[in-house]
């Protein structure tokens, strides 16, 4: 579904990933794991179209949407939710939800989604006219993962869903995340929280100073000794 191929990028004088290649096959959920500066949100950048490549491709369907402005990577069905949440804390929890869907005009389709958001998160169906600034660090959270279903993606990109999060609402979001990928969504997430990822991924690449050092199974890599020692504590 998404493969990238030799993929460099970077900031000014930084080169943040340097030759990187993975695939992720329809269905699946893709755990990209690694060390903090590693690269792993620059990955989900690039291929939002929110940095651009210095050089590699990245391909969606068959597509070639190297470079594409954020919209239309958005457009073919990729949907962002990004590192540290970034809801709009001013506006209502319906509100950022009607964001995700901003692009849609299926009108029954995205009440049906609507519908199915707040199913699975009951907190925001309550809050739902409360401002999102208000809300909990997880009820943030499964707001960021709600507003991205609402664009109704092929595949979803997570960037540290799990950050800063108490480990009972941890294990809540692992668990809607498969359940996501589950109901027919494809799921890059990227982690530093190894362990966790390994555990729920179908596949996994281990990602070092912006290139890929490890890729197999989620059990292949919790096996490995090297990943024991460097990222599971020995
Ligand atoms: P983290 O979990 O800390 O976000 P990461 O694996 O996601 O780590 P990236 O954020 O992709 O890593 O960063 C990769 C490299 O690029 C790091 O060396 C980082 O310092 C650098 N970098 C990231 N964003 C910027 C930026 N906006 N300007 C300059 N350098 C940046």
């Amino acid at each position: 579904m998404l493969e990238i191929r030799d993929l460099v990028c970077g900031y000014g004088h930084v080169t943040a990933l340097k030759g990187l290649s993975i695939r992720v096959e329809a269905g699946q959920l893709v755990a990209l794991v690694g060390a903090n500066g590693a690269g792993k949100s620059t990955t989900l950048r690039a291929i939002s179209g929110l940095v651009p490549p210095r050089s590699g491709t990245i391909t969606f369907e068959g597509r070639d949407i190297t470079g594409a402005e954020p919209r239309r990577v958005l457009g073919h069905g990729i949907a962002h939710c990004p590192e540290g949440r970034r809801v709009f804390p001013q506006m209502s929890v319906a509100e950022n939800l009607a964001l995700g869907a901003y692009r849609r005009r299926d009108g029954a389709g995205i009440a049906a989604d609507l519908a199915h958001v707040y199913g699975e998160f009951p907190r925001l169906a309550e809050r739902r006219h409360q401002a999102a600034g208000t809300l909990s660090g997880g009820e943030q959270q499964m707001l960021a993962i709600g507003r991205a279903l609402m664009s109704r993606p092929k595949l979803v990109l997570f960037d540290e869903p799990s950050l800063g999060l108490a480990p009972n609402i941890v294990e809540r979001m692992f668990s809607v995340i498969r359940t996501i990928c589950d109901a027919g969504t494809t799921v890059l997430l990227v982690e530093q929280n190894a362990f966790a990822a390994l555990e729920l991924c179908d596949h996994a690449y281990l990602l070092e100073t912006g290139r890929i050092v490890r890729a197999g199974s989620g059990a292949a890599l919790i096996a490995d000794p090297h990943v024991r020692e460097a990222y599971l504590g020995g």
